[in-house]
């Protein structure tokens, strides 16, 4: 079978895969492990502790001096993980077409082809970052970028930027730039903070107790977004705490210098940042015309409804409680494996 994908999903599932003896492989388009870890931006921390971000089998180390560690730290974690468990990730193996071929579904890929029983599709979301439709858009004469772009506040010193996004990234992002440039932080609503002692732990038990809730037939609790939209990491919390944390609502419209609110006030910009979100990164299943709710594919857990040998991975609650996050991923790829597993062996 095949794992397309070799990011913290890719290789949870690959953990769970060998437990049950299964033969598999990891296509990986990136040339070195670590998903999207590698591309996140300096100063991103994680929202927990090491301890509580730890794929199956082996816990994250602490990484010293720090309570929360940064992406470096899991890129490294990833790579010993893989090569700990032994996981066979083939890369760089761009996947670009999953097809139906009688009992197999052929995996087309820029390395040549694959033949498999069941796949797991575990491709994240950074590779398609969303930009919402703005009017003026293509009028505005200075730099715009998504979350997926921006590396570090030494790229705007002293420029007046605007970002725009009440979710984490947004948050984070304007947490960085508040000190050294003129900045402007847009949101669709007041910014809405989890509690400070709140971290991705409890994120997990509230993805986890909706979904119970819900399999059982029981009123939805709200999960996540029930708690706020931004964990009060500790750098968002001293800007918030310093006043420098001022949410503006979103404007109507950019203009050639900048942009502008529905009542004509205006603000000048070098840079327009959108921390505006992600999207499944699913292009490579488009043959099997498959389709669903918001964009989502059909789903029974990770299993694809009307492709029952695919199973999706890691994309976000709706593959599984928490799916999206390194503590969240491990239960919903064990449950992947051993559905497989039963699969290949019936
Ligand atoms: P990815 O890490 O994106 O890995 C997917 C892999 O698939 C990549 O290597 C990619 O190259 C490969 N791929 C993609 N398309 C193809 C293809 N067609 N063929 C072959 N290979 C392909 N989670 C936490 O637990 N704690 C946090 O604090 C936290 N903070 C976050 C902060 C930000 C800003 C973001 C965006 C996410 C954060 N997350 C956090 C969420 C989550 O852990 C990440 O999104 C995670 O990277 C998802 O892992 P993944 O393996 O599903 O996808």
């Amino acid at each position: 079978m095949v794992v397309i994908g070799g990011g913290q999903s890719g290789l949870a599932a690959g953990y769970h895969l060998r437990r049950l003896g299964v033969d598999f492989v990891i296509l990986d388009a990136r040339s070195a492990a670590g998903g999207a870890w590698q591309h996140t931006w300096d100063s991103l921390r994680l929202f927990s502790p090491a301890a509580h971000s730890s794929l199956p089998g082996r816990l994250m180390p602490p990484q010293i001096s720090r309570t929360c560690p940064d992406a470096q730290h899991v890129v490294e974690y990833l790579a010993d993980y893989e090569k700990r468990y032994e996981l066979p990730v083939e890369r760089p193996v761009r996947v670009h077409g999953v097809h139906r071929d009688g009992r197999f579904l052929r995996v087309e890929s820029d390395s040549g082809m694959w033949r498999a029983r069941a796949v797991i599709s575990a491709t994240g979301t950074w590779w398609r970052p969303f930009l919402p439709a703005a009017p003026g858009r293509a009028d505005f004469e200075g730099r715009q970028l998504h979350t997926v772009g921006y590396g570090s506040p030494r790229d705007f010193t002293g420029r007046r930027v605007i970002v725009v996004g009440g979710g984490n990234s947004g948050a984070q992002i304007a947490a960085d730039l508040a000190y050294d440039t003129e900045l402007t932080w847009v949101t669709r609503r007041p910014p809405r903070y989890l509690a400070d002692d709140i971290d991705g732990r409890a994120l997990f038990d509230a993805a986890t107790a909706r979904r119970r809730a819900l399999d059982a037939g029981r009123t939805d609790t709200g999960g996540v977004a029930s708690l706020g939209d931004i964990v009060a990491v500790p750098p968002v919390r001293e800007a918030r705490d310093r006043g420098l944390l001022k949410a503006s609502p979103m404007f109507s419209r950019l203009t050639r210098d900048g942009v502008e609110w529905a009542d004509g006030t205006r603000a000048e910009a070098d840079a327009i940042i959108w921390c505006t979100g992600f999207r499944p990164s699913l292009f490579h299943l488009a043959p099997l015309q498959l389709r669903g709710r918001r964009g989502h594919i059909a789903t029974i857990g990770t299993r694809t409804v009307d492709e029952p040998r695919l199973h999706l991975l890691g994309y976000g609650d709706w593959t599984g409680p928490a799916s999206a996050t390194l503590i969240g991923v491990g239960r919903p790829a064990r449950e992947a494996a051993r559905e497989i597993s039963a699969l290949l062996s019936a």
